[in-house]
């Protein structure tokens, strides 16, 4: 047989190891962080108020309170609704477990609804499916960048009297028919973790229309201390306060909001590096039956105003086409010095959500048939193009080894 390809395939494509979800730090973060040292006040400040306003300017919504994760957001969220034993709250099984953990803080309980088999999203259907006389709010969580289908949701949500709280991890540059993700749901919840679309290291936002949610989320965050209570260590000197409740250590920090600043500056920018990442990555696999592409967004929903954040670009690997499985895909890459990413393994499938709430296998058939096959390929905006090329080729290298067989 004939050498199709001059690939040695004794070697790994890459000779370093390509990180997954690398952050893209300039040199602007470090002259704020640097600044923010020098100031003296690295704890939460002025900088956290700055970071605060700028992203509700961003969402273009009423209030934007930071947060020291998403999750902690979600959990204030849910908080601030009220939501506690005996009370149901419908999400996704297609998600991180932070989305569900936060639930079961609450003594609520977390009730799955099956995805759409194409997007990955809740799938409004289901949700109907699963509402009870216990459903407080409906959890969805826009997967991977792409928007759910919230009309549908806010229609449900109104007949029922319930609230959306959107996990909004993925999505800080979503919209959806002409509206920002972050001014739709009833509380909306970012993450600037390490790997997501803009990071402080560890932080997050939640944002909101409605003043007195944001207002009992600020309280809470810190301790439950009485309206700016920060401040009490400032040159305005120790004011008295109060505890209005039993809150939580939830506060982002100066040091972190100095990171926000400038990574919610070059948002737009690495969204667009992201975008022409996205279509390499679609072009370099779009003919191997092997493995599936992301689904496109639909034209209508382009048209009326909606936007894909591009957080993940996920392959599903094809059964049995493709000689490898996820797992074996997931390893045969690392071995190329490729790092890869696995979003997510469905909640019904893990060990606590089966003991706790008996989930077993087959309960949600489409998250589980992409649970069983996602993988996430590296799309940072800190990668060159050069990587991407590698990527590919490891892919191809390994789902198909007779073509850079050597003779
Ligand atoms: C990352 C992530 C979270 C948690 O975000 P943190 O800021 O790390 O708390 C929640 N939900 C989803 C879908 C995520 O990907």
């Amino acid at each position: 047989m004939a050498a199709i390809s001059s690939e040695d395939t004794t070697q790994a494509v890459r000779s370093e190891f390509l990180v997954f979800g690398a952050p893209d730090l300039q040199q602007t973060e470090v002259d704020e962080v640097v600044a923010t040292l020098e100031s003296g006040w690295i704890g939460m400040g002025p900088r956290c108020i700055r970071f605060e306003e700028l992203f509700r300017q961003y969402i273009g919504c009423a209030h934007a309170v930071s947060l020291n994760s998403c999750t902690a957001g979600l959990e204030l969220a849910l908080d601030a609704l009220g939501i506690g034993p005996g009370d149901e709250v419908i999400t996704t099984p297609l998600t991180f477990c932070a989305t569900a953990n936060v639930v079961v803080h609450r003594g609520a309980k977390p009730v799955f609804a099956d995805v759409d088999p194409v997007t990955g999203n809740i799938d409004p259907e289901q949700v109907r499916q699963a509402l009870s006389p216990r459903t407080k709010a409906i959890l969805p969580v826009h997967l991977y960048g792409r928007p759910c289908e919230m009309d549908p949701l806010l229609e449900l949500a109104r007949e029922h009297g319930l609230a959306i709280v959107d996990d909004a991890a993925h999505a800080t540059e979503a919209r959806y028919r002409g509206r920002k993700i972050g001014a739709i749901g009833d509380m909306s919840v970012f993450s600037f973790y390490v790997t997501k679309n803009m990071t402080t290291a560890e932080g997050g936002m939640l944002t909101t229309a409605n003043a007195a949610w944001a207002d009992a989320v600020r309280i809470k965050r810190l301790h439950g201390l009485s309206h700016d209570a920060w401040k009490r260590y400032s040159s305005e000197g120790f004011q008295p306060y109060d505890v209005l409740a039993a809150g939580y250590k939830f506060n982002m920090t100066d040091l972190q909001a100095a990171l926000g600043i400038h990574q919610l500056a070059r948002l737009e920018a690495n969204l667009a590096v992201r975008e022409n990442y996205w279509r390499i990555y679609d072009e370099g696999f779009s003919e191997m039956p092997e493995v599936q592409i992301p689904p496109q967004v639909p034209e209508e929903l382009l048209e009326s105003g909606s936007r894909h954040a591009r957080h993940l670009y996920t392959l599903l690997v094809n059964s049995p086409t493709s000689p490898l499985t996820r797992w074996e895909l997931v390893q045969a890459l690392k071995a190329e010095n490729i790092g890869t990413g696995v979003h997510f393994v469905a909640l019904n499938l893990t060990t606590y959500y089966q003991q706790a709430f008996g989930y077993r296998r087959g309960d949600f058939p489409h998250a589980e048939y992409i649970s069983d096959r996602t993988v996430s390929l590296p799309l940072s905006p800190a990668l060159k193009e050069e990587d991407l090329r590698d990527v590919i080729r490891a892919v191809k290298k390994v789902l198909r080894p007779k073509l850079v067989a050597v003779p």
